[in-house]
């Protein structure tokens, strides 16, 4: 089968092979023919080392796709079910964080296209009980947006606590920051900020329901905010500039909420004063657990979210991942597996 794989030399682009194998299926295991497969600015980080060098893994952990096959023991998926193949591939299953609702941070954790291989390849093995179910009425390829930055930035804001009514400051008007805009607004009920230092960006951002925007490389955005409303009830930092993080935790007002999801290197400037009187809450939060993606998937289905895709055959993954370097991509860039 076809497949796109990590680099021997970790260069940050992959090798396309065509004759991959896919081993046998093990018990509560199910194969699945990949649909679609979003390419994720983490999977240059996968491609590049960045987290540790895998040469030869078959990248890919927004990928959509019909369940061929499945082990002994599979109840939870049948032949024909369309599902999930996410970073979140699967936990231990025992561990505290697996049993108590936070299987994400799991230490034994497997990741798709990193440590297991993942969705950009024709075929793809998922252990059953971790693949979440498309609902009916949801397109697919608009599912594998929602699997990585639809369910990343919905968990966000659930993370960061926020209710209807409430400020919410988006940094980060990109691919995951139009969907944390539109879960804000059409999900949580909220008055949505969207930051950005690009006006285009912040001008679709208008477009899906910002109801206010400003553009951090012309104002301090913390200052900004802080005069128009006071102050916003959450931040939820989805930018990959370290400033974006100082200029969140300066919006926020007192019992605020900074959600940070975001992964640049570097570190937050946290002012203790802030911090202690305005009792601020500064947080990591990482993708979702399967029920956050179930939840996700299912007001994409409802017509609540509509993320931003555009379909490229897999022969352009390289090509791709350029363009997301220079940053010309509006929205999800998702391999078509017919095309
Ligand atoms: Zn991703
Ligand atoms: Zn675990």
């Amino acid at each position: 089968m076809r497949a796109a794989v990590v680099r021997e030399n970790s260069d940050g682009h992959v090798d396309f092979k065509d004759d991959f194998e896919l081993r046998p299926i093990k018990a509560n295991e199910a194969k699945v023919k990949v649909e679609y497969s979003g390419l994720c600015h983490t999977d240059i980080h996968v491609a590049s080392g960045d987290f540790g060098e895998v040469p030869g893994r078959v990248l890919g952990h927004e990928g959509i796709g019909i369940v061929e096959e499945i082990g002994e023991d599979v109840t939870s998926l049948k032949v024909g079910d369309r599902v999930s193949i996410a970073w979140f591939f699967a936990g231990c299953g025992h561990c505290e964080y697996c049993v108590t609702g936070n299987e994400t941070l799991c230490r034994n954790v497997e990741n798709a296209g990193y440590n297991v291989d993942g969705a950009m390849a024709e075929y793809c093995i998922v252990k059953a009980d971790y693949a979440v179910k498309v609902p009916e009425g949801l397109d697919p390829v608009e599912a594998s947006s929602i699997t990585c930055a639809g369910v990343t930035t919905y968990k966000a804001l659930k993370v960061g606590e926020t209710k209807p009514g409430q400020w919410v400051a988006i940094y980060g008007a990109g691919g995951l920051g139009n969907l944390a805009i539109q879960y804000a607004k059409n999900v949580f009920k909220a008055k949505v900020i969207a930051v950005d230092i690009n006006d285009e960006k912040l001008e679709s951002a208008k477009k899906i329901g910002a109801d206010l925007v400003v553009n951090s490389g012309k104002v301090d955005s913390g200052e900004w905010i802080q005069e128009k409303v006071g102050g916003a009830h959450v931040a939820v930092v989805t930018a990959v500039n370290p400033a974006a993080f100082n200029q969140a935790v300066g919006c926020v007002r007192a019992n605020g909420n900074v959600v940070c999801v975001g992964l640049p290197n570097g570190a937050i400037d946290l002012p203790i004063v802030k911090t202690v009187l305005d009792g601020i809450k500064v947080k990591g939060s990482l993708v979702g657990t399967r029920q956050d993606l179930a939840e996700a998937f299912q007001f994409g289905a409802d017509g609540l979210v509509k993320p931003i895709v555009k379909t490229r055959p897999l022969s352009d993954l390289n090509d791709m991942i350029d363009e997301m370097l220079d940053g010309k991509i509006e929205g999800r860039m998702v391999v078509d597996f017919s095309l």
